[in-house]
């Protein structure tokens, strides 16, 4: 009776927001060179998401229009994952995730696409096998890029739409000669979407010479292909969303919407985003010099994420609602109107050295 009264009590009261990120897993299969799973190998702590918690999360995103399952790790490792999408759509919710491709076998492709999963992003780092599988170590691009093309002829079989299949790459300065050659792809496999993101987590010294916006001298040859990148992809019916390729120092604007949004990592925990994610701090106690560091302005800087509670403990809504959330949230609130020197001096030590709030829109 406890429980049904409060789930009934979440389910009205909890927040409007866009989305919410759950981390389903922190396995995964691949080692992208630049992903912290690679780079912060020793330590890494792998858990799943546990489908009790899940059930007990579902009450608060009553008022979520999009759950996106995804964190640091490969979903289509959860033993439940598909079990997570029915119950989101049980619950009328929109849902997807990410993958890297390497599980996109027909059984998997046949209940994705008869799930009606509504998003599924898949991460390319290349346009040729060469450069995709040196950097996304793991995986096959020809494999992953024949399973969306079966993908592609399934879905026009039974007549269905979904999942709408958006890309997601990589711009590194290792791949950009690639990036233009990726649409006659996307094209190809049905992409809706193409995302091109920047590596704004550095976390090896030697990825340093990777992000676009450390190569001040290329920035105006970068940003004029990029503009005539996206009017291609446009004239194919394709949308080419990024941000970059350099730097806006004076930027106060967080990119991840954390006024409608936020992650809930595979732990439980609630924090604004996957930089934030406490999983990256890696586990309680661990020596000072084995904590994952990240390069920023030239400097090795240890992680200081953070969470404002966990779902473990009490109602996500009541942590949402928090004191401390609120403070949180209003640093990125426009409509709250603060100054400069106001939001510098409440922002978190984290926000303070994140690369995403300074890559320019
Ligand atoms: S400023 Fe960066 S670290 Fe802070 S919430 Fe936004 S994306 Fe996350």
């Amino acid at each position: 009776m406890y429980t049904w009264l409060r789930k009934q009590k979440e389910r009205i009261i909890s927040p409007v927001l866009d989305w919410v990120q759950v981390e389903v897993t922190t396995f995964c299969n691949a080692a992208c060179i630049y992903c912290p799973h690679t780079t912060a190998r020793e330590g890494w702590q792998n858990f799943h998401f546990p489908l009790t918690l899940f059930h007990k999360l579902l009450p608060s995103l009553n008022h979520t229009n999009l759950v996106f399952l995804q964190g640091w790790g490969e979903p289509l490792l959860h033993p439940d994952i598909f079990e997570m999408v029915r119950l989101c759509k049980k619950w009328n919710k929109k849902v997807g995730f990410t993958t890297n491709g390497i599980l996109l076998n027909k059984e998997n492709i046949h209940t994705i696409v008869d799930l009606q999963l509504d998003i599924l992003g898949i991460s390319f780092a290349g346009a040729t096998p060469a450069t995709h599988n040196h950097i996304r170590q793991g995986t096959d691009f020809d494999t992953v890029v024949a399973a969306l093309e079966y993908m592609r002829r399934i879905k026009v079989e039974k007549k269905v739409t979904k999942p709408a299949i958006h890309l997601a790459y990589i711009m590194l300065a290792s791949n950009f000669d690639e990036l233009r050659l990726f649409f006659p792809i996307a094209k190809k496999v049905g992409a809706r979407q193409v995302v091109g993101s920047n590596l704004t987590l550095i976390s090896n010294p030697q990825l340093s010479r990777e992000p676009l916006f450390n190569h001040p001298q290329q920035l105006n040859e970068y940003h004029r292909a990029l503009i005539k990148i996206k009017k291609e992809a446009a004239d194919s019916k394709i949308l080419f969303a990024y941000r970059g390729p350099g730097l806006d120092e004076t930027s106060l604007v967080c990119p991840e919407n954390v006024c409608r949004s936020c992650l809930v990592n595979v732990t439980g925990e609630v924090s604004p985003c996957v930089f934030t994610n406490p999983i990256l701090s890696g586990s309680p106690g661990k020596a000072a010099d084995k904590q994952m560091k990240v390069v920023f302005k030239r400097r090795s800087i240890p992680v200081e994420t953070f969470s404002f509670g966990n779902i473990n403990n009490a109602e996500f809504t009541r942590i949402w609602e928090s004191g401390k959330y609120r403070k949180f949230r209003r640093l990125f609130n426009p409509e709250a109107e603060l100054s400069a020197g106001e939001i510098l001096a409440g922002m978190p030590p984290f926000c303070k050295t994140c690369y995403k709030r300074l890559v320019s829109s």
